[in-house]
């Protein structure tokens, strides 16, 4: 059995799109910590790692013969960390991967704006590539309400800074985050801010409360009322069908799980197909009915 060269504090997250890349824990835990629906790093303190031991990392990997296409730098928002860390990082990546095509990281509003136009761009110039932002949704209550830390404004302030200094913007948004009562704000909200931002990359996660969270306790006290499967698909549907993605074309994925297949394209150019195949699939699908969840929630 092959030894990776390196451990991990766990739990270890990273988006799907970077199922094949390396894995560098830069920072542990996550700066905000405070998204009611989220457990992920609730058992970490949030902390930056030194750079001797993300670069003993780094050098462990190459010298066990890795050599990865891409690279993601962990934890919950790595973008925190300090410009020094994250400029020694990637001159870590330059001088043991020099054919590593890209480095990624988590990235919240709050991250973005600290970081000044030319701090972006050196980022940038050194070899990170993209930063995935948890959206999660435009509307200023339902931020408010999850305690995502920043305002829709900032979300937009912040996604055009990134796409600025020309790191790739990936942007995350929640079906079905502000329940039943606050869909339709969460539709016009989330559409406002995806058309003044035009990620390049978009994607769809449903919410489904954790136990534990205070999302969940809300939710058990009817306070938020869960979506079916017909207001969700209904809520993607509209979100798309009333955002403009002018500047750039968007690459879409949406792995809803009550999807009868994943649903994907590039918009705008395919938005009308995708829109036709959501009409049909919320046609056949029944009042009433939840998506089933996740095996491992
Ligand atoms: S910023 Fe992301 S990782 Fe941190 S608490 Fe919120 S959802 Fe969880």
């Amino acid at each position: 059995m092959y030894n990776f060269p390196i451990s991990y504090e766990p739990p270890v997250y990273r988006p799907p799109s970077e199922g094949r890349s390396l894995l560098i824990q830069v920072t542990i835990g996550c700066s905000n910590n405070k998204c009611t629906y989220c457990d992920m790093y609730r058992s970490k303190t949030y902390r930056e790692r030194r750079i001797e031991e993300v670069e003993e990392d780094i050098r462990k990997c190459a010298a066990s013969g890795l050599y990865p296409d891409k690279i993601f730098f962990c934890d919950g928002d790595a973008l925190g960390a300090s410009f020094e860390l994250l400029e020694k990082s990637l001159l870590a990546v330059q001088k043991y991967f020099p054919d590593c095509r890209r480095v990624g990281v988590y990235a919240t509003a709050e991250n973005i704006l600290g970081k000044s136009d030319d701090e972006l761009k050196r980022l940038r110039e050194l070899g990170l590539g993209i930063a995935y932002l948890g959206l999660e949704t435009g509307d200023e209550k339902i931020l408010h309400m999850i305690v995502k830390g920043n305002t829709a404004n900032e979300m937009i302030e912040a996604s055009l800074k990134l796409k600025r200094a020309q790191i790739k913007l990936s942007t995350i948004a929640m079906l079905g985050v502000g329940g039943q009562d606050l869909s339709a704000q969460h539709i016009e909200g989330t559409a406002k801010v995806l058309s003044a931002t035009c990620p390049e990359f978009f994607s769809f996660l449903t919410t489904f409360s954790v136990p534990g969270t205070p999302y969940h306790k809300m939710e058990e006290r009817g306070l938020i009322k869960p979506l079916t499967s017909k207001m969700l698909l209904t809520e993607m549907r509209e979100i798309l069908s009333r955002s403009s993605f002018t500047l750039n074309p968007v690459i879409f994925r949406a792995n809803h799980v009550s999807n009868q297949h994943p649903l994907g394209g590039v918009l705008p150019r395919d938005l009308k197909s995708i829109i036709e195949t959501l009409d049909n699939w919320i046609a056949h699908t029944p009042e009433g009915q939840f998506p089933p969840r996740p095996q491992q929630m």
